[in-house]
């Protein structure tokens, strides 16, 4: 983990609402799929606390993208930055994705809600690097809000993609879960690995379709985050009690985590805001 600064190369809308930003960086830096950085504007007052992104690409070690959803004030200020505007940044931070525990035989399927797509490229490409068969279930609520998510980026990939809208605009109409439960009831359930980053109701259902058809599943969790480097212990989610770390019965985001086996998750009590 390095603090550093990084300089907008560009920050630029995708769909309204939606925005990736490119930083460039001095020193390289070495980033995993999944991995993420805590990011503000330089010499701010507001926000005081930087805000967690995952790494959505990593163009070379000195150039890396955010995708990112305006939400509220953190996501707003990122959005006002011009090329040539700093950053503060605190990164690589988190655990990777870990690919290379899927053997060739697997099928890896990647489940994304929303903006938890921007945890999940890198993976599809690490995936597909590793010779990994993969097929990606993208769901959003609208089209706009899809290619705000980065659709056109997963589309270039030319994985089988699913696509659902809540609202029917593009691809099958309702949520993601449906599509992926009736993917993994046709196929060896016990063969696949599923993949999966989106909002924590989607996940809970992605888990316990993937529990039901003996499908192993990692989850990245997006918990509110204030440090990003575990002292402040404000993204604390519950987990099992057998697997109960230095928190005891619950272990932090930004640290232990945030891609964790689902079956090590109590989905049942929720996250900080979730
Ligand atoms: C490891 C990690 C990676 C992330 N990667 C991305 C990313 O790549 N792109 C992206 O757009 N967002 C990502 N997020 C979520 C992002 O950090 C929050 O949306 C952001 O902090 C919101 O800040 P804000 O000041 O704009 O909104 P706030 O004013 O802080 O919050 C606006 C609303 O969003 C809710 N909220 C805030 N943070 C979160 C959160 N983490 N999860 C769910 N709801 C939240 C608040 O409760 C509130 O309702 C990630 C979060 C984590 C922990």
């Amino acid at each position: 983990m390095i603090e550093t600064i990084g300089t907008v190369f560009r920050n630029d809308e995708i769909t309204p609402g939606y925005k990736k930003l490119t930083l460039r960086f001095v020193e390289g830096i070495s980033i995993r799929a999944g991995q993420f950085a805590m990011l503000r504007p330089r010499n701010a007052y507001e926000p005081l606390l930087r805000r967690a992104l995952a790494v959505y690409r990593a163009d070379d070690s000195r150039r890396l993208s955010f995708l990112y959803q305006i939400l509220g004030r953190g996501t707003a200020a990122l959005a006002c930055l011009k090329p040539g505007d700093q950053v503060e940044a605190l990164l690589p931070l988190g655990n990777p994705w870990p690919v290379d525990a899927a053997g060739s035989s697997e099928l890896a399927v990647v489940v994304a809600g929303g903006v938890g797509s921007a945890s999940v490229l890198m993976l599809c490409e690490e995936l597909i690097d590793a010779g990994v068969q993969t097929e990606v279930f993208f769901g959003a609520a609208s089209e706009n809000a899809a290619i705000g998510c980065g659709l056109d980026d997963f589309r270039a990939m030319q994985l089988p993609l699913i696509i659902t809208t809540v609202d029917g605009s593009l691809g099958e109409r309702g949520l993601v879960t449906t599509p992926f439960s009736r993917r993994l009831a046709a196929i060896d359930g016990s063969r696949s690995r599923v993949y999966s980053c989106g909002p924590w109701a989607m996940m809970k259902a992605v888990a316990e379709i993937a529990n039901e058809h003996g499908a192993g599943c990692l989850v990245s969790l997006e918990a509110p985050m204030g440090c990003g480097f575990g002292v402040c212990v404000g993204c604390v989610v519950a987990v099992e009690r057998k697997e109960a770390g230095e928190y005891g019965a619950y272990k932090r985001v930004c640290v232990d985590g945030p891609v964790f086996a689902a079956d090590e998750i109590r989905w049942d009590v929720a996250g900080m805001s979730h």
